[in-house]
């Protein structure tokens, strides 16, 4: 087959935990991941010239090999020299539905896509646990993108651990069109003002996990009950995005006088999500946060939770 279309759902975090610096310069993470329905298209194609070329409908992301989806097919190319004799280069074209730079792992998921992608085009018969090892090459969040679903991950973010599929959440989800936050930027004025906070190699490993605090949202993670999830939402990142810009602290407390269940910035932001107690509600809080902050820059969508992580999309699916 010469064609794959894929669809590449994006991520919010139901909890970010902070825990200290790693040797290799990251920090080291507790998050739990969530994949939503709010998902981009991946078209890959063989072009039988020995070249990678990237296009995209948004204007923000490159087509250049900056691009997170033209940097996995280099490193496919790479890895997999013969393959990419043998099939010739390939044509990515992305379709954007995640909005960009707004801590819903956009870029990590396209990324994610080709490498999936082209473990199917190139006939390569990879595990999950073969390409999410690639992946992590690229970026922390892109063997989370690859399985999708409901994971724990720790160390800088590529160490995962599934948890049971948590795919009945009804959420909303909230960003400025004109406001996106560098992922570098949060993390490094957090390490500026809270490294005091750090757990030190000292600390060894009893020290880490004791700082850990993620235990009761696995727990309701399991017992599968979304009032505690909305309770237990986590974000150290929010200590640095809500003093720099207050919107989104305006759009957390619009959201949390519509009754969510939890409502919580993603990642790096600038998304905040909120989960709503049924999918009537969620159209609700939809409507009157649109009315109560009537600014033609914010967006809103509602989606769900999803199990799934990249998957083939089927025309009409
Ligand atoms: P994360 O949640 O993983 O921290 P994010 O959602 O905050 O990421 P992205 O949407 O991935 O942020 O975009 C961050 C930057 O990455 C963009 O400003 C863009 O220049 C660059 N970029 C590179 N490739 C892509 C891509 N395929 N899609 C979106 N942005 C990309």
């Amino acid at each position: 087959m010469q064609a794959y279309t894929l669809s590449a759902p994006g991520k919010i975090n139901l909890y970010l935990e902070i825990i200290g610096d790693r040797p290799d310069g990251f920090h080291e993470m507790a998050m739990i991941l969530q994949s939503i329905g709010l998902s981009d298209r991946v078209h890959l194609k063989s072009i039988g010239v020995d070249q990678i070329r990237v296009t995209c409908d948004h204007p923000l992301v490159p087509n250049d090999s900056s691009n997170l989806a033209y940097r996995a097919a280099a490193l496919m190319a790479d890895q997999f020299p013969e393959a990419f004799q043998r099939y010739g280069g390939v044509a990515i074209a992305i379709d954007k539905h995640i909005p960009v730079g707004a801590g819903l792992a956009g870029g990590s998921t396209n990324g994610a896509a080709v490498l999936v992608g082209l473990d199917l085009m190139w006939n390569l018969g990879l595990t999950q646990a073969d390409l999410q090892e690639l992946g992590a090459q690229l970026g922390s969040d892109v063997p989370f993108c690859i399985a999708g679903g409901t994971a724990i991950a720790t160390g800088r973010g590529e160490v995962l651990s599934p948890l049971p599929s948590l795919d009945c959440l009804h959420l909303v989800l909230g960003k400025y069109r004109n406001l996106s936050i560098s992922t570098p930027w949060a993390y490094k004025t957090y390490r500026q003002q809270f490294s005091h906070t750090y757990v030190s190699e000292s600390d060894g490993i009893q020290g880490r996990q004791q700082r850990v605090h993620s235990g009761p949202m696995v727990a309701a993670i399991a017992s599968r009950n979304p009032e505690e999830v909305g309770k237990l939402l986590h974000n150290d990142l929010e200590k640095v995005a809500l003093p720099a810009h207050s919107v989104i602290g305006d759009l957390k407390a619009a959201f949390a006088a519509c009754n969510p269940l939890g409502v919580m910035m993603s990642g790096s932001g600038p998304t905040v999500f909120a989960i709503a107690q049924s999918a009537d509600h969620a159209a609700q809080i939809q409507a009157n946060v649109r009315a109560s902050l009537p600014d033609p820059n914010l967006e809103l969508w509602v989606t769900q939770s999803t199990a799934s992580g990249i998957h083939i999309a089927y025309p009409g699916a």
